[in-house]
């Protein structure tokens, strides 16, 4: 065997190659991904990261090179040098080389490969535990590779967009300390200072924020965040922000500065035109509408309120809820009589359910008017009201939830997502941006009995709000965005507090002591006291913006080396247990049982 890596270098990738190419000797390199002999002539479908080409060994021209070829199974990595020629009459469509396959005259084996756990194939057989295992495996598959290099694309687009805007590149701590994004800290012990501890950063807030009081503007990272949290399914413990912060602008420029960006990777990575401006709504209308701050536009089945109808009824489930200071709301579902049955419905009640309804009432539409479900309840005067409200016609099926206005919110908000995905109204190549606007700035955790900060503590009331600081705390509205894609929430920023009074105002109405206030942020407010500029910032969830273009069905797609739900890394097994001598090292002691796996 000769060796080819020795005396040539790659001069093609497989999947560049084209009819273009026919009488050329190229070299190529990469690894088998099909071998099949077919009387005698033996195929090998030949992979790199650009794709796959046919290479074809003819036993009775090639005798001892054929024999080679015919050991080389799956996932061996090779290199062939030959000629590129013609299919003729044979092309495949379906391959992008289809029309060429390329006769070796000579072929190195770099190394050969065990037999891989699963396909390494477009689609694959595998099981995603077994694929998280052998990650470098599952990465080799088409789709991935094309979602990954979809990611590196997204990132260069954005440093260029964003550098063309006047924005620098800065990196900021990974040790630091703790700041509030709502989260848990993941803690370093610190070794040199016994029993102190760094904190990974949930996100660079306060860090970008002192970035402008230092002056520099415009900036940007495309930074790693931790956080500590029950894991849902789009969450991983560690993901991938692009972090922007600006000085001496308002929250339109900011938005615009954003769809620029977003523009900018849609064109790049899709050749799609998502035409700015995107649309906006008020965290109050999107609310009233879809029931949720993060609302899929790409379809209707807006949410209905239908107090006004009901409030006199006799139907006490509806008259007592509104009269006690709950909703009455509904989405009218066209032509959802027909396609739901009643076991349909069973269903999307339990679905209502789970967001805290404690039914889901319906009435159908039909060629007598409302019938069937709850209707017998309504009177007739009731039910033209609710149909004409609803904008109901013959074959509707209405859904309704009584409760209290966040229950109503969460449960039709979330069927409404799920009934988008039941009738196939969510075409993942349809893209429907929209900013939510005007978030209040704190919300009541009835938990802890205590207020939250709805964005974190750095965001800045309105304008006029500014002057009810000693009002109702939960009437304060604040100059925060969130931009929504699809109905998921892909960035999320505000105008952040500049005056120091104010910023520790926003702290005691938090539960925060002024000592308390002082311990955590002291250099913070200290900082604020020099000259701070107004300004403000974003940061976009890269994991889920590169899922989205990818059109893939979770984010640990689009990450190279993802965690599961639990926070496991399946390939390299973290988190572990370490040695005795390195807790010693970090003054630690372990109160979990060691040696053995606790709780995953
Ligand atoms: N730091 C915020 C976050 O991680 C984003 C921002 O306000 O810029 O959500």
């Amino acid at each position: 065997m000769t060796s080819i890596l020795s005396q040539h270098r790659r001069s093609h990738m497989c999947g560049d190659l084209r009819a273009e190419h026919v009488g050329q000797t190229v070299t190529l390199m990469g690894w088998v991904s099909r071998q099949r002999d077919l009387g005698g002539m033996i195929f090998i479908d030949l992979r790199d990261r650009a794709g796959l080409v046919q290479l074809r060994f003819d036993p009775e021209r090639d005798g001892p090179l054929s024999e080679e070829a015919a050991r080389l199974r799956s996932e061996w990595c090779v290199a062939v040098r030959g000629e590129v020629v013609s299919r003729g009459t044979n092309v495949n469509d379906e391959m992008p080389t289809g029309a060429v396959e390329v006769v070796p005259t000579e072929l190195e084996v770099f190394s050969e490969a065990k037999t891989p756990p699963f396909l390494i194939r477009e689609d694959t057989d595998g099981n995603e535990d077994l694929r998280l295992k052998y990650r470098y495996l599952d990465l080799r598959r088409p789709p991935l590779q094309r979602a990954l290099l979809m990611r590196s694309k997204v990132n260069a687009l954005t440093r260029e967009y964003l550098l063309s805007q006047g924005f620098g590149e800065f990196e900021t701590p990974v040790l630091t300390r703790s700041t509030p994004e709502g989260a848990r800290d993941y803690l370093v012990p610190a070794r040199i200072h016994p029993g102190k501890f760094y904190a990974l950063p949930q996100s660079p807030q306060i860090f970008k924020q002192l970035l402008m009081i230092s002056g520099f503007d415009r900036y940007f990272q495309i930074v790693k965040c931790f956080r500590d949290e029950d894991l849902r399914a789009d969450r991983q413990p560690e993901f991938t922000q692009i972090d922007m912060e600006m000085s001496f602008v308002d929250a339109d420029q900011i938005m615009e500065i954003c769809e620029g960006l977003v523009a900018t990777i849609f064109q790049g990575a899709l050749g799609l035109d998502v035409s700015p401006p995107f649309e906006r709504l008020t965290y109050d209308e999107s609310m009233r509408r879809f029931g949720v701050d993060n609302p899929d536009l790409r379809f209707g089945l807006e949410i209905v309120d239908l107090a006004e109808e009901v409030a006199d009824s006799e139907f006490r489930v509806f008259s007592g809820t509104v009269q006690n200071g709950g909703a009455v709301r509904a989405i009218c579902v066209p032509g959802g009589a027909e396609r739901f049955s009643r076991k349909d419905i069973g269903e999307l009640e339990d679905f209502a359910k789970v967001y805290g309804a404690k039914g889901l009432a319906w009435v159908k539409h039909t060629e007598e008017g409302l019938s069937g479900g709850i209707s017998k309840f309504l009177s007739a005067l009731e039910q033209e009201g609710i149909a004409s409200k609803m904008g109901s016609t013959v074959g509707s099926l209405i859904l309704f939830v009584a409760a209290d206005e966040p229950v109503v919110c969460a449960s039709l908000g979330n069927l409404r997502k799920e009934l988008g995905k039941r009738l196939e109204l969510t075409d993942p190549s349809d893209f429907r941006f929209c900013w939510i606007t005007d978030f209040p700035m704190f919300e009541y955790d009835e938990d802890e009995d205590r207020l939250q900060a709805m964005h974190h503590p750095f965001t800045s009331p309105t304008e006029e709000d500014l002057q009810n600081l000693d009002g109702d705390p939960l009437a304060l509205r604040t100059n925060a965005y969130d931009l929504v894609l699809n109905g998921n929430e892909i960035g999320g920023g505000s105008i952040r507090i500049h005056r120091q009074d104010v910023q520790a105002r926003i702290f005691e109405l938090l539960g925060l002591s002024a000592e308390e206030a002082e311990n955590k942020f002291g250099f913070f407010l200290e900082a604020l006291k020099y000259g701070t500029p107004p300004h403000g910032g974003i940061a976009f969830g890269m994991d889920r913006l590169v899922m989205l273009l990818a059109k893939a069905d979770s984010i640990r797609q689009v990450i190279a080396f993802p965690k599961t739900t639990r926070a496991a890394d399946m390939m390299a097994d973290a988190p572990n247990i370490v040695e005795d001598d390195q807790l010693r090292e970090l003054h630690l002691t372990s109160t979990a049982p060691t040696g053995e796996e606790t709780g995953s």
